[in-house]
């Protein structure tokens, strides 16, 4: 009981040394406990909001922070721009080099996306082959830019097929918007959307506004 352990403590100092000894033990194998569940906590919370096949982000991801992104615009009154990107005819790259080659292009898509971009964009998976960027400060002047930095780099990529020969060069169009006063997320987004349409309609590895 209580009152034991502190005449012990106060009678022997071997004893308060042990107890000292023993408690430090206690402490460090706690904080390591804590320390492992961290950060698997940590790992978890990555695999929660990353794609794991380019590493950017998800769409998971992107639904939680594209509209705080956008009320963040508006009440800071600083620009942002969306750009949304998506492979030219992925259905037949798959088709004729599997879709093996086609993961692997995806992968490389996503590489170069994070190697042409400044450290504030926020690039995601949308979906299958279909990826968006967030451009926060910027406007449609240096979007626009962006945008044609990347669709350059990704028409630039040369990946090896495994059997001694390049696979074929794949491409992007790219729909950019940029905020407008008072609107919406959702408005934003069909009008990049709409952009990418028009890029596609216009004969694809292009970028349109
Ligand atoms: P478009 O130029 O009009 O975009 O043509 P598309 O063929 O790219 O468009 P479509 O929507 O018809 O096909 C998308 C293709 O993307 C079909 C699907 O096999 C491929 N795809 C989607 N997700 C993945 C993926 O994770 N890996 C691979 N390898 N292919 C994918
Ligand atoms: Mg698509
Ligand atoms: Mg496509």
């Amino acid at each position: 009981d209580d009152e034991t352990f502190w005449r012990l403590v106060g009678a022997s100092h071997q004893f308060a040394v042990n107890m000292l000894l023993l408690l430090a033990r206690r402490v460090r194998a706690n904080n390591t406990e804590i320390e492992r569940f961290a950060l698997n906590q940590r790992a978890l919370e990555r695999d929660a909001s990353v794609d794991s096949l380019t590493g950017l982000f998800n769409r998971r991801w992107w639904n939680d922070r594209f509209e705080r992104l956008v009320e963040r615009a508006h009440r800071s009154e600083l620009a942002l721009s969306l750009m949304i990107l998506d492979a030219d005819h992925f259905k037949l790259f798959n088709d004729h080099f599997g879709h093996i080659a086609g993961d692997e292009v995806l992968k490389a898509i996503g590489r170069t996306l994070s190697e042409n971009l400044r450290p504030t964009d926020l690039a995601a998976r949308y979906g299958g082959e279909e990826l968006v960027v967030a451009l926060p400060g910027t406007d449609l002047v240096g979007a626009r830019v962006a945008a044609e930095r990347i669709r350059t780099a990704v028409s630039g990529i040369a990946l090896a097929d495994g059997r001694g020969s390049t696979l074929p060069q794949v491409t992007v169009s790219i729909g950019v918007a940029t905020l407008e006063p008072n609107e919406a997320a959702a408005a934003l987004f069909s009008r990049a959307d709409a952009a990418l349409y028009r890029a596609k309609n216009a004969g694809r590895n292009r970028i349109a506004w």
